[in-house]
């Protein structure tokens, strides 16, 4: 077959951030990929920040972590959850990135005495990046989101590289996408589409007329009000797509998308050939979410529970356990500093699981700790990530092998029994960006374990993303007392998976395994935790 050249779609937002460009941009990769168009994604953050590696979850959201180690925006788990293809660092562009890279050859001297300027030098830089994913994934499609709102200044580079493409790659290869709000005044109890017009007047000051748009409302969109927004913004009444806000499970947008045909606009205008998408599991997935037969409860114990983006994929990651055990997972958020208030029991007697998610510094640490004694104790399914883990071992230390003060190096740099302590080769860490482990890394998992069962294999892959490990000097005590080291790295030296036999489950990775789970193929770990707690919950 003669590969195609890649043609481009981009997405941009407009009146509000946090518009749902991530999930437009993801459904649209789904109906794409499965009419049998290769698909990469790319999301262009145009903050200064190199990456989201040091941003604050609590403002940012959770921090995304491919398989190749890069620290990326949460949109990249919309776009992995819904595409399912593995994406790498080229996915998430960032103007510190764009910009470092220009600075870089500035100063190589690879601009030969040019005076060095927004167009086209960093223009040039960000059309490169994108043309690298296209080409790594050989892509026919590169959907391309821009962070942000049209009219941000820190956009405008973006929007100006995107709107040249259209001239270099040709109007038949490149398509714009602008989601918008119609807001519903209350006091006169109509949808309104002013903003609409402003943002994509807005968006044409930028030289870009948009394709489509996708626009968000609380309501449906009546005829009046679809004919008003065609009109005022140029776009034919069929290219308005309605996007609803749903009640029910964010997998239902695709469908809804792919009901009012978005694909079959975008393909036709960019003259690629007509193909049907068959999405029948992706029907049945909605549909088995939508319509649970049980229900389990189950306690996410952190630090951000304000934020519930800050463990987006755990969450995620756990509806899709739901809907694989046929029953709706009701996450019950509590902050582990009000366990160290009101002790466990208080805010734990009501669940049928425990799960404690990733995190960094010490605040809410002796929540974390009591809160996995306690389900440790009352035979209550745990699930332990990351922290999650070295707080599991923290608290076996401490009150099953008598290791009194036991800590971590991260919170107590004097504890007399380090049983988590920094990697052996980052003592001196001076930078905090970039320096973690991170990536995809192998593990061993012992014959017979837990976690081989609920695996199904030998050997698996996760995501990581820490600077603590166990520490191997308290490998044989821990064991000592029963604690099980279920998953090892090829080299034996550093622990990935514990877990705690005469227990009807208690199991906690090193790793990040909410990254790999998909809506129609759970993780095993998750699933696990689901089928224990509903067991719990009839006993
Ligand atoms: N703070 C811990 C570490 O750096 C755990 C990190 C995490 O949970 N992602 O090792």
């Amino acid at each position: 077959m003669i590969p195609m050249t890649t043609k481009y779609v981009f997405v941009t937002g407009g009146v509000v951030s946090a518009i749902g460009k991530g999930i437009t941009a993801a459904s649209l990769g789904l109906l794409l990929k499965r009419r049998d168009y290769r698909v990469a994604l790319v999301k262009i953050d145009p903050y200064i920040n190199v990456d989201a590696g040091v941003m604050n979850p609590f403002q940012h959201g959770e921090v995304y972590v491919t398989d190749d180690g890069a620290e990326t925006d949460l949109d990249l788990g919309h776009y992995e959850r819904f595409v399912d293809e593995s994406l790498t660092r080229l996915s998430n562009v960032t103007t510190g990135l764009v910009y470092g890279e220009v600075i870089r050859k500035e100063r190589a001297g690879d601009y030969l005495g040019q005076t060095v300027q927004v167009i086209p030098h960093i223009t040039d830089e960000i059309k490169e990046r994108l043309k690298q994913c296209a080409s790594h994934h050989e892509a026919d499609l590169c959907i391309v989101e821009i962070g942000g709102t049209v009219g941000d200044i820190e956009s405008q580079p973006f929007l100006e590289a995107i709107r040249q493409m259209r001239t270099d790659e040709g109007p038949q290869s490149v398509y714009y996408v602008h989601v918008t709000l119609i807001p519903h005044l209350a006091t006169v109890g109509e949808l309104k589409t002013k903003p609409t017009q402003h943002s994509v007047q807005e968006l044409r000051r930028a030289g870009i007329q948009p394709d489509l748009l996708v626009c968000r409302s609380k309501y449906p969109l009546t005829d009046d009000i679809t004919r008003k927004i065609a009109l005022f913004c140029d776009v034919p009444v069929s290219n308005i797509i309605e996007g609803i806000d749903t009640e029910g499970s964010l997998y239902e947008i695709p469908l809804a998308m792919e009901r009012q045909g978005i694909a079959d606009l975008v393909t036709d205008k960019l003259d690629l050939p007509q193909r049907a998408a068959d999405l029948t599991d992706w029907e049945q997935m909605v549909q088995r979410s939508n319509s649970p037969s049980d229900r389990v409860d189950i306690a996410m114990v952190g630090k951000y529970m304000d934020l519930h983006d800050s463990y987006l994929s755990v969450t995620e990651a756990l509806c899709h356990a739901g809907a694989a055990n046929d029953a709706e997972v009701c996450i019950k958020y509590v902050d582990s500093e009000d366990i160290e208030r009101d002790g466990a029991q208080a805010h734990l007697s009501d669940v049928s699981g425990v799960l404690v998610p990733g995190g960094f510094g010490d605040r809410g640490i002796e929540g974390k700790i009591a809160a996995i004694g306690y389900a440790r104790e009352h035979n209550l399914p745990f699930l332990g990530l990351c922290l999650g883990l070295q707080c599991a071992v923290i608290e076996f230390a401490r009150n099953a092998c008598g290791l009194a003060g036991a800590n971590s190096k991260e919170f107590n740099l004097d504890t007399p029994h380090p049983v988590v302590i920094y990697m052996k080769d980052q003592e001196y860490i001076t930078e905090l960006g970039g320096t973690m482990r991170l990536g995809a890394y192998p593990c061993v998992l012992k014959e017979g374990s837990l976690a081989a069962r609920v695996y199904g294999a030998s050997q698996i892959s996760e995501r990581h993303r820490h600077r603590y490990e166990v520490n191997n000097a308290y490998r044989q005590v821990l064991e000592g007392g029963g604690l099980v080291f279920s998953g090892i790295s090829p080299e034996g030296d550093l622990v990935e998976i514990i877990e705690l036999p005469h227990h009807p489950y208690f199991v906690a990775t090193q790793a990040h395994p909410e990254f790999k789970s998909r809506p129609n193929r759970a993780h095993p770990l998750f699933r696990g935790l689901v089928a224990a707690a509903l067991q719990q919950a009839d006993a």
